[in-house]
């Protein structure tokens, strides 16, 4: 359960994110109006302040979430609500910068809409994501809605997604589907949120045990080598002067 959600930083501009303070972070990307708002709504219990807005691309901020004091929801805003190429760019450009280095991020939610066919941006997306190792995990939103009976259903929007990935992929990501509507998949969210950060968690812990190690190593040999170079002086004869 997340029990209190703070907003602690909105900035415009990728140079004004905050600095990493060592908390895990999840990053919540997809097209402008896949969902997003009423998402992050619907796993804070309401509490983001979100807006759901019938805009499509109002959202252009770098949400910063601080949720029960331990982690964030990084809410990145939606591709698409770029219209000049030179912009577009530049998001790009910066959202990738953002997955590959920033250390404290432990996984990603990529957004997608499972109510209308797949967009080949939402499949760059997830190549990229796939071919950089980051863990991911897709979220197909609006999976209540039904459209017409000539537009293809949730499940097969999904399947075709997966068919395309498959081109390219041994392995496909995990997908969860959600609805905000029905509060479908909320859990199954929760769920993997809390398995990425552990997942990291333990790679760090490792990480330093490791580190200590090849230090207590390095000095213990620093040490010997020291003890048996005095060793050594001690059995050189004397020279007569
Ligand atoms: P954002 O631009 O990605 O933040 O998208 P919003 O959360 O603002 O949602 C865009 C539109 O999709 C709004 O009209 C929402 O009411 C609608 N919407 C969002 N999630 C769902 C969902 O799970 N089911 C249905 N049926 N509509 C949704």
């Amino acid at each position: 359960k997340l029990q209190k959600v703070k907003l602690t930083s909105s900035v415009e501009n990728e140079r004004d994110c905050p600095s990493e303070n060592g908390l895990p972070e999840i990053a919540l990307i997809g097209r402008s109006n896949v969902g997003k708002s009423s998402l992050l709504n619907m796993l804070t219990g309401g509490t983001s302040n979100a807006l759901v807005s019938a805009n499509p691309g109002t959202t252009r901020s770098i949400n910063h979430y601080l949720i029960d004091a331990k982690w964030y929801i990084v809410d990145l805003p939606g591709y698409g609500y770029a219209k000049a190429t030179e912009e577009i760019l530049s998001w790009d450009t910066f959202v990738k910068n953002y997955f590959k280095t920033r250390q404290t991020l432990c996984g990603v939610l990529l957004l997608i809409d499972a109510s209308i066919e797949t967009q080949d941006k939402d499949l760059d997306y997830a190549n990229y994501l796939i071919g950089n190792d980051i863990p991911f995990t897709i979220v197909f939103t609006k999976c209540d809605r039904k459209k017409g009976p000539n537009t293809p259903t949730v499940e097969e929007n999904i399947e075709a997604l997966e068919n395309r990935l498959e081109e390219t992929w041994h392995r496909l990501p995990s997908v969860i589907k959600t609805s905000s509507v029905s509060k479908e998949g909320r859990g199954d969210i929760l769920k993997f949120i809390s398995s990425i950060i552990l997942f990291r968690r333990r790679a760090n812990a490792e990480k330093k045990e490791n580190k200590r190690r090849l230090k207590a190593r390095n000095l213990k040999e620093k040490k010997y080598k020291e003890k048996a170079a005095k060793t050594k002086m001690r059995q050189r004869p004397l020279r007569k002067t």
